[in-house]
């Protein structure tokens, strides 16, 4: 089979990990959600209660990051427990967004992300694929949605799983927060690639977004 890679980078709550993964489920390739890694790499640390630089870089010889598929999902482990169901609240996501402007957590997730990506076909998301670990990419795709959009989105997502728990205003203002942080740091900062194609999901449902998506990659990649 050919290998190809496709990056799918954007702001949080643009649809990109449900996007990607069906994306990859229609290609035949591997889904890999690089920002469970980094939401892997923030509970241990919140759970390590390191909390300066100085203490998320030194904790880093303790910990093995890998993952695995079970069931044809992504898990993900820190030194072999799979913590998974831990890493999807607010607590971690604001962390996983702090830890991700360390350099060494970077270099870290890097060679971890480009191996997989040379081992197999990916469709990978995160926001600085295109950019930075798969620069030779064959489809790059920036996707993204207005704020309130994404907000709206990412808060029915939240009242599913805990009604009353949070929100609008809240999920928007940490929207707003987690882009501010992610565009605005020095090291591999979200920003579209040059050559990425920019696909805007604001009036789109999921089922047309996935078509877009698809149309691009049957494009790129002469399907
Ligand atoms: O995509 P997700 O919301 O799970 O990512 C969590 C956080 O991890 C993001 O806010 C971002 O700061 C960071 N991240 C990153 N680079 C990636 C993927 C995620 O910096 N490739």
């Amino acid at each position: 089979m050919r290998h190809y890679n496709i990056a799918v980078d954007g702001p949080s709550g643009a649809g990109k990990s449900t996007l990607a993964r069906r994306l990859a489920r229609a290609l035949g390739c591997l889904y890999v959600d690089t920002g469970a890694l980094y939401r892997t790499i923030a509970l241990w640390m919140l759970r390590e209660h390191a909390e300066t630089e100085e203490e998320i870089t030194g904790k880093l010889s303790g910990l093995t990051v890998t993952m695995d598929y079970l069931e044809g999902e992504q898990h993900v482990f820190a030194n072999g427990e799979d913590v998974t169901p831990y890493i999807r609240t607010a607590e971690v996501s604001m962390a996983a967004s702090r830890v991700s402007a360390i350099p060494a957590v970077r270099e870290f997730l890097f060679r971890l992300q480009q191996s997989l990506a040379e081992e197999h076909s990916v469709v990978m998301d995160g926001r600085d694929i295109g950019t930075v670990v798969l620069p030779d990419a064959e489809v790059k795709i920036y996707l993204t949605a207005s704020a309130e959009t994404r907000a709206q989105r990412r808060f029915l997502e939240l009242e599913e799983k805990q009604p009353g728990a949070q929100t609008y205003e809240d999920v928007l203002r940490d929207v707003i927060r987690r882009d501010e942080q992610d565009m605005n740091r020095e090291i591999s900062p979200l920003r579209q690639a040059e050559d990425a194609v920019l696909v805007d999901t604001s009036e789109a449902d999921l089922d047309e977004s996935e078509q877009m998506l698809l149309d691009v990659c049957k494009e790129k990649l002469g399907l």
